[in-house]
C-alpha cells in the first residue's frame, strides 16, 4: 500500500514542499522529487493565492517540460526530500463534498492549443490512458529518429547520427502536448479505440488512424513538427468535391492582461494531398485593422521557393481561406517564408570567419552578433524581435550580401563597424510565435525597463559600443509598400534623408510613415532605445511577388537597399554625441 499523503489546498502543499525541501541551487531554488524528475521550486510564488490561475507556474521546470499544472491535476506525485513520503494533491469537489461512484470521470480535452499527428503508423490513435473507459488521449511516435514500431515493445528509437524518436501522448486534461521521454520507460500498454471518444471496451476494427475523427482516407495530412511551425489541426471534413481543412493558429503566451494580442504567423506542412482537391481555412484568427485585408498565403513545394496563393478572409467569421490542389505530394503554407534559428545558424558560419568580421553571443543569451569592419561609426542593426517578422531576416542577407560583394568595402570598413544581431529572439522563432518569446514578453516593450534578458544583452552592447544610429528591423502586416517611422521624428536627424536614399533604392518602398496615416497602436509610443538614434524599418510582409523568383527576394533587396542607404549616411550619423 501507497503511504500517499493527500493534500487538498495546493497552497499547503506548496508550503509543505517548501519547508521541508533540503537542497537549494544558488538561485535560491529548492528541489522537489516526483516520480520521474527532479524539479525547483520557487519562493516568490509561495504568497499566490492558489485560485489564481497562474498557480500552475510555481514549479520551474526541468528540461522536459511538466509543470505543476501535472501536480495540481492530481496526475504526479511529489516529495520534498529523500527519502520521504509521497504527497498528492486532489481538487476539492465543488459542492456537496466528494463523489460516492468510483468510476472515474472521462477527461476530454488536452491543454495545449498545438497538435502534432505524429508519424504515420498502425499505432498512432487514441487511446484510454486516463482509465475512464473512453478514449480521449492520442498517442504517437514523435521525434527525429522516425516510428518505432508497437509501443508495447518499446517506446524509445534512436537512429544513428539523429536523436531519439519516443512514444509519446497527449493527455486529456493535462497541458503540455507530448509525454515525457521517459514516461513509458515500464511499458505501454493501454486500449485504442477506433476514434476518439469511443468506448474502449469495443473492439478495434482494422488500422485505419483515427485523427481528427477525419474521413480523409484515414489520414493525418497536417504537421508542425518542425522550428518555427504553428498551427493546430482542428478536423477535417470530407465533402462532395473536396477536403476542406479546418485550422487554427496556436495561441501566444500573451500576459492575460494584453488587449491586442496578434498572432498572425503560421506554418505547416500538409501531407499526401498530391492532386488532391483541398480547401484549407483558418478559423478564429485574430483581427486588428487592415491586418488580414488583402493578404494571400505563401506556400511551397521545396520549404525554400515561396509563392503566394489568392486567399479571401472574412472580417465577420474571421476566417482565412484557400484552394489548393497540390502538384506533389507535400506542400507548406506560411504566412511568409520562413527564416528559423538553423538557417541563422548556417549564415552566421558562412561569414564569421571572413576576413574583418567577428562572432560573438551576448551574455548568457542565445542572442547572436556579427561585427563587420572596425571604423568609428557604430551601426546597430537588428531583426526579428518580433520573431513572425521574418521579412527582418531576409534584410540581413541582403544587407550581408550586399556588404560582401561591395568593391568599396575596404574603405567601408575604416569608416563603420556594423553590429548585426540577426536574431533578437531565438526562442521565439523556434516556437513559431508572432510578437513573443517563450514566456509572452514583447521584446520591443522591454528596452526602457529591462524586461527582458534578450533586450538587455542587445542594450549593454549598444551602450559600450555607443551606437550611433541603431536600425531596427520589422515586419508589417497591414502596410502594402515598406516604411520607416521612429520615435521622435523630428528630433531624428537621419531619419529624413535616409527615408529619400532608401526610396531611391528600394522600389516597393513609400516615404510616408504608415503608421502616422492609420494611427497605429505604437505610434509615438514606441519603446525605442534611444529616441534619436533608432530607425525602425518595416518591410510589408503582405507584398507581391513582384519580379523576384521567390517572395522573400523582396525583403532580400530591400536588406540590399538597407546596405546602400546606410553608407551613404555618414555625415548625418557622425554626430558629435
Ligand atoms: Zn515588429
Amino acid at each position: 500500500m501507497d503511504e500517499n499523503v493527500q493534500f487538498s489546498s495546493l497552497k499547503e502543499l506548496h508550503t509543505k514542499l517548501w519547508d521541508k525541501a533540503q537542497e537549494v541551487d544558488q538561485q535560491g531554488n529548492k528541489k522537489i522529487y516526483t516520480q520521474l524528475f527532479d524539479y525547483a521550486i520557487k519562493e516568490e510564488k509561495l504568497t499566490t493565492n492558489e485560485n489564481t490561475s497562474d498557480a500552475n507556474l510555481q514549479v520551474k521546470d526541468s528540461e522536459d517540460g511538466i509543470s505543476w499544472n501535472l501536480i495540481q491535476s492530481g496526475y504526479m506525485k511529489v516529495k520534498a526530500k529523500h527519502p520521504g513520503v509521497w504527497w498528492q494533491y486532489y481538487e476539492p469537489e465543488a459542492k456537496g463534498g466528494r463523489k460516492k461512484t468510483r468510476r472515474k470521470k472521462c477527461k476530454r480535452k488536452n491543454k495545449s492549443k498545438r497538435i502534432d499527428a505524429g508519424y504515420y503508423d498502425k499505432y498512432r490513435g487514441w487511446y484510454d490512458v486516463q482509465g475512464c473507459g473512453k478514449c480521449y488521449d492520442y498517442c504517437r511516435w514523435v521525434g527525429n529518429s522516425g516510428p518505432g514500431g508497437n509501443p508495447k515493445n518499446k517506446t524509445i528509437k534512436k537512429m544513428k547520427g539523429k536523436s531519439k524518436s519516443w512514444w509519446s501522448c497527449r493527455l486529456a486534461n493535462k497541458k503540455g502536448r507530448y509525454s515525457t521521454r521517459k514516461k513509458w520507460k515500464k511499458g505501454f500498454n493501454y486500449k485504442k479505440c477506433v476514434k476518439k471518444g469511443q468506448n474502449s471496451a469495443l473492439p478495434l476494427q482494422g488500422n485505419k488512424s483515427m485523427f481528427g475523427g477525419g474521413l480523409f482516407k484515414g489520414k493525418s495530412i497536417i504537421s508542425t513538427n518542425f522550428e518555427s511551425g504553428n498551427i493546430n489541426h482542428i478536423k477535417n471534413v470530407q465533402r462532395k468535391k473536396d477536403v476542406l481543412v479546418v485550422l487554427e493558429i496556436e495561441n501566444e503566451p500573451y500576459p492575460k492582461n494584453t488587449k491586442r494580442k496578434y498572432q498572425n504567423w503560421f506554418y505547416f506542412k500538409s501531407n499526401d494531398v498530391q492532386r488532391k482537391s483541398m480547401t484549407y481555412t483558418i478559423q478564429n484568427i485574430n483581427v486588428f485593422g487592415n491586418d488580414w485585408k488583402g493578404f494571400n498565403v505563401c506556400y511551397s513545394y521545396d520549404n525554400k521557393n515561396w509563392k503566394r496563393i489568392k486567399t479571401s478572409f472574412s472580417k465577420k467569421n474571421k476566417t482565412l481561406t484557400w484552394k489548393h490542389r497540390s502538384t506533389k505530394k507535400n506542400v507548406y503554407f506560411a504566412y511568409y517564408p520562413p527564416y528559423t534559428t538553423v538557417m541563422k545558424q548556417k549564415m552566421m558560419m558562412k561569414y564569421k570567419n571572413k576576413k574583418g568580421v567577428k562572432a560573438k553571443t551576448l551574455g548568457k543569451s542565445k542572442v547572436d552578433a556579427l561585427i563587420l569592419g572596425n571604423g568609428p561609426l557604430n551601426i546597430f542593426i537588428v531583426a526579428r524581435q518580433h520573431p513572425g517578422e521574418s521579412i527582418g531576416s531576409w534584410m540581413i542577407e541582403g544587407f550581408l550580401k550586399e556588404y560582401f560583394s561591395d568593391v568599396q568595402r575596404k574603405v567601408v570598413q575604416d569608416i563603420f563597424t556594423f553590429y548585426i544581431i540577426p536574431m533578437a529572439n531565438p526562442d521565439g522563432v523556434k516556437l513559431g510565435h508572432w510578437y513573443t518569446n517563450k514566456k509572452g514578453q514583447n521584446l520591443n516593450r522591454s528596452w526602457r525597463h529591462n524586461k527582458t534578458s534578450e533586450t538587455n544583452a542587445i542594450k549593454k552592447l549598444m551602450t559600450e559600443k555607443k551606437a550611433l544610429l541603431y536600425l531596427d528591423l520589422h515586419g508589417d502586416e497591414g502596410a502594402s509598400k515598406h516604411f520607416i517611422t521612429s520615435c521622435i521624428e523630428s528630433k531624428n536627424k537621419v531619419r529624413e534623408p535616409f527615408n529619400d536614399t532608401m526610396a531611391k533604392f528600394c522600389p516597393n518602398f513609400q516615404k510616408e510613415d504608415y503608421y502616422k496615416r492609420h494611427t497605429h497602436k505604437v505610434y509615438g509610443t514606441m519603446d525605442c532605445f534611444d529616441k534619436e538614434r533608432t530607425l525602425t524599418i518595416e518591410g510589408a510582409m503582405k507584398h507581391s511577388l513582384y519580379k523576384h523568383k521567390t517572395i522573400q527576394n523582396e525583403g532580400i533587396e530591400m536588406g540590399k537597399a538597407i546596405y546602400k542607404t546606410v553608407i551613404r549616411m555618414q555625415e548625418y550619423i557622425c554626430i558629435d554625441k
